[in-house]
C-alpha cells in the first residue's frame, strides 16, 4: 500500500516542480462531500476541486449519466460529426444566461480557453484589439489569459512577454482603499493614458474575484463600467469560471447585477468533475467569427456533455440555488459568530456559498494581511481533517468551496474543525 509521503517523493522526482499541490496528500476514493485519502484517513472537502464540486465528488445521477454516454460514443470531435449532448447544453446556457436578447453559445474544454475564446469572439466582434481587465484578478495560465491576471507570484513570474493591448484597471476594493469611484476612475485614466476606448473591444471582471482573494464587485461599480462600455461601444464580459454553476445562489453570479454581461466565461461545476467549459452571451456577438475560427478537438466533449445536462438535473431536483443561498448564510453566521472570538478575522463576506474570512495582524500602523497566520491553519485544518483552500492577492484569505450537496451536519463538521484550528495554532 502507498502513503502519503511515499507518493509526494515519487511525484516531486517525476512532476514538474511549478505544479503546486496545497496539501501532501493523495486521494483513494470520495464520496459527496468527503474522502478518503490512501492512507485510510477521511477528510472534510471545503475545496471542492477550486470550484468545480458543487454537486460533490461522485454524485450517483452524473457518474450513471456519464457511463450510459461511455456506451454510446466517446469522441467525434464536434466539428466533424455532431452530437445531440453538446446542442442541448448550449440551449440550456442560452435560456440560463440573463439578458433580454437571443443569445448563442459555444463549449470548450478548460475556464482559460473559454477566457481566450471570449477574447477571440470580441475582438472578432468590435474589430478593436484592446481589453481592460482588473489588478487581483485571474483569468487562467495560457499566455493571453496571463496577461489577463492581476496577480503577479506565482502565475506571471518568468512567462512573459506577455500579449499586447492588455490593460488593467483598479478593482474596487473598500477593505483595501479603493472606492468604485477610485476603481472607474482608473479606467478613464487607462483612456487618457494607455488606449483610446475606441480602440477597447471589451472590459472583463469577475462578479466575485476567485483566486484575486473572495471580493464581491459592487453593483455600482458594474454599473458604472457598463455605462462606459455603452458610451464607448465596449463590451462587457462576465468570468463566471468561479462564480458560475450555483456557487453564488444563481446559477451565474451575475443575474444578480443591475445590467446583463455581452458574453459569460463558465466552466468548473457546470460538468461536476468532468472537462468543460463554454462561452455564452450575445448571439450576434458570438456569432462575429466565421465558421472554423472557434473550436478544439476535444472541445465540449460528449462525455463532459452528458454530465454537465446531469448536473443540470441535479441542480433542479435537489433545488441546489436555494440550498446555495442556505449554505452561505449558513457559513456567514457561523463565520461571523467565530469572528467574535478570533480578532485575527478582520472581515467576512460573500455572496451566496461562494464564502471567505480574511486574516489579519495588528501591527504599529494598524492592520496587516497576515498570510502566515493563513498559512497555519489551513495547515493545521488539514491535519485535523478539514481541506481548505487560501487565495487573496495578500494571501491572507480563506475560501469555501465546499459542495453544495454537503449537509448541515458535515458543514458544522467542518466549521468546528476550522475553529479548533485557530484556537490550536494560537
Ligand atoms: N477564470 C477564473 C475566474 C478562474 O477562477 C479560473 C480558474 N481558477 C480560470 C479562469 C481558469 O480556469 P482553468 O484553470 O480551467 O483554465
Amino acid at each position: 500500500h502507498f502513503t502519503n509521503a511515499a507518493l509526494f517523493a515519487r511525484r516531486q522526482a517525476a512532476v514538474a516542480r511549478g505544479v503546486g499541490q496545497s496539501h501532501e496528500l493523495f486521494i483513494q476514493k470520495a464520496s459527496n462531500a468527503e474522502f478518503w485519502d490512501v492512507e485510510g484517513r477521511r477528510f472534510i472537502d471545503f475545496a471542492g476541486g477550486i470550484a468545480v464540486l458543487n454537486t460533490g465528488h461522485v454524485h450517483p445521477q452524473i457518474i450513471e449519466a456519464v457511463k450510459a454516454q461511455l456506451d454510446l460514443y466517446t469522441h467525434t470531435c464536434f466539428q466533424v460529426v455532431a452530437y445531440e449532448p453538446y446542442v442541448e447544453v448550449c440551449e440550456r446556457l442560452n435560456t440560463l444566461a440573463p439578458g433580454a436578447f437571443a443569445k448563442k453559445s459555444l463549449l470548450l474544454t478548460t475556464g482559460a480557453e473559454a477566457v481566450e475564446n471570449a477574447i477571440k469572439i470580441a475582438r472578432a466582434h468590435t474589430k478593436r484589439p484592446g481589453v481592460i481587465a482588473f489588478t487581483g484578478g485571474y483569468h487562467g495560465r495560457t499566455n493571453l489569459t496571463l496577461g489577463l491576471t492581476g496577480k503577479v507570484a506565482p502565475y506571471k513570474i518568468g512567462f512573459g512577454p506577455f500579449p499586447g493591448e492588455v490593460y488593467h484597471a483598479l478593482f474596487p476594493n473598500a477593505l483595501h482603499g479603493v472606492s468604485v469611484a477610485d476603481a472607474l476612475h482608473s479606467v478613464e485614466l487607462i483612456f487618457k493614458n494607455d488606449i483610446e476606448p475606441e480602440r477597447v473591444a471589451a472590459f472583463i471582471v469577475e462578479p466575485v474575484q476567485g483566486e484575486g482573494g473572495f471580493y464581491v464587485a459592487p453593483a455600482e461599480f458594474i454599473s458604472g463600467l457598463k455605462a462606459l462600455a455603452d458610451r464607448y461601444g465596449i463590451l462587457l464580459i462576465a468570468d463566471e469560471v468561479q462564480t458560475g454553476a450555483g456557487r453564488t445562489g444563481t446559477w451565474f453570479a451575475c443575474e444578480q447585477w443591475p445590467v446583463a454581461p455581452d458574453l459569460i466565461t463558465t466552466a468548473k461545476s457546470m460538468a461536476g468533475g468532468f472537462p468543460l467549459s463554454g462561452v455564452v452571451g450575445r448571439a450576434d456577438v458570438i456569432d462575429a467569427p466565421a465558421a472554423g475560427g472557434l473550436g478544439g478537438t476535444y472541445a465540449g466533449s460528449p462525455v463532459a456533455c452528458a454530465a454537465a445536462l446531469a448536473v443540470l438535473k441535479v441542480f433542479e431536483a435537489e433545488q441546489l440555488l436555494a440550498r446555495s443561498r442556505a449554505v452561505g448564510q449558513h457559513l456567514v453566521q457561523s463565520l461571523q459568530a467565530l469572528a467574535t472570538k478570533v480578532p485575527a478575522i478582520g472581515d467576512v463576506r460573500g455572496l451566496g456559498a461562494m464564502v471567505a474570512i480574511e486574516l489579519f495582524e495588528e501591527s504599529g500602523e494598524g492592520l496587516r494581511p497576515d498570510a502566515a497566520l493563513t498559512k497555519r491553519v489551513v495547515t493545521e485544518a488539514a491535519q485535523r481533517g478539514l481541506v481548505l483552500l487560501s487565495c487573496g492577492t495578500y494571501g491572507n484569505v480563506i475560501r469555501i468551496l465546499v459542495p453544495l450537496t454537503a449537509s448541515d451536519a458535515l458543514l458544522d463538521e467542518g466549521l468546528a474543525i476550522l475553529a479548533d484550528s485557530f484556537a490550536a495554532v494560537r
